[in-house]
């Protein structure tokens, strides 16, 4: 894992989601979890050799950062935004989540790939939070403070994690440094405002959802990206484009690589992506 600050270690060269541990003077903050198991009980065994967990947030209810709860049953208070709750491994066609984490161990995690659970043993207790919240919420451990956000826009329970003792934001997948961004179930308006409300912290370090741990300057990047393809889609609609021709012609971020392990899904995030903003911006004609 990468020593991102002081007291702040994050991982982003796994397939999954960023998953980092905070150390503090009264124990330990885990923020998403790792996606295949192998690297789930790792993260475990490395953020408890540094002392005791107590709480284990999450960012939104992406597959690729909460799955990895399973394996952290009995390691500290979960605690996650109520849409996060009610969206908890929820099929989202053509997505159903236990289906790509399970397929994602079978190619990437051989070894763990025995560890993950029947799907009913799995939804017997999937290690959901104990503790939601609907706005924002303040945590304080020990000598550092966690400061939850509600920034909805790539899903509706987003949430960032201020901790200004270390001058550090986890955005979860609102950032998307240096890879391919996935629109699908956001809401771009909402996406925008949660840039802002992100650059209006003080900080010097952004732990992304996806990518290396960047500065805030990149905000601006992910804002260009979001702009471009709402344009690029605004405009294929405004030519009368179809859905299939739109995602045939525009292909706005393609020099952008896919994150680790995704190389495969490169065609299925550009179609959902072309897709899912086709389908908003011709609803409200
Ligand atoms: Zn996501």
């Amino acid at each position: 894992m990468q020593q991102v600050s002081a007291h702040v270690l994050s991982e982003t060269g796994q397939r999954g989601s960023n998953p980092s541990i905070v150390a503090t003077t009264a124990g330990v903050v885990v923020i998403d979890t790792a996606q295949l198991p192998s690297d789930a009980i790792a993260l475990r065994s490395r953020a408890e050799s540094m002392g005791r967990i107590e709480y284990l947030i999450n960012t939104e209810h992406h597959a690729d950062h909460i799955f990895g709860n399973y394996f952290f049953k009995g390691a500290g208070l979960v605690v996650h935004h109520q849409e996060i709750f009610d969206s908890f491994m929820v099929p989202e066609p053509p997505i159903d989540p236990y289906e790509y984490v399970r397929e994602a161990a079978r190619v990437h995690d051989p070894k763990g790939y025995a560890l993950v659970p029947d799907r009913d043993t799995y939804f017997q207790d999937p290690n959901k939070a104990a503790v939601t919240f609907s706005d924002d919420l303040v945590i304080r451990l020990g000598d550092h403070t966690f400061e939850l956000l509600h920034t909805p826009g790539h899903t509706p329970g987003q949430t960032a994690v201020f901790v200004p003792e270390e001058r550090v934001v986890f955005t979860g997948d609102t950032v998307f440094s240096g890879c391919q961004t996935w629109l699908m179930t956001s809401d771009l308006n909402q996406w925008l405002v949660a840039l802002d409300r992100i650059a209006g912290l003080d900080v010097d370090f952004v732990v992304p959802g996806h990518g290396p741990v960047t500065t805030p300057a990149y905000l601006r990047t992910q804002r260009a990206t979001l702009l471009e393809w709402m344009s690029a889609v605004a405009d294929a609609v405004a030519r009368g484009w179809t859905r299939e021709e739109t995602i045939e012609r525009i292909d706005p971020g393609a020099g952008l690589p896919v994150d680790i392990g995704l190389e495969s899904m490169k065609e299925h995030i550009h179609t959902q992506n072309a897709g899912s903003l086709w389908d908003k911006l011709t609803a409200s004609r």
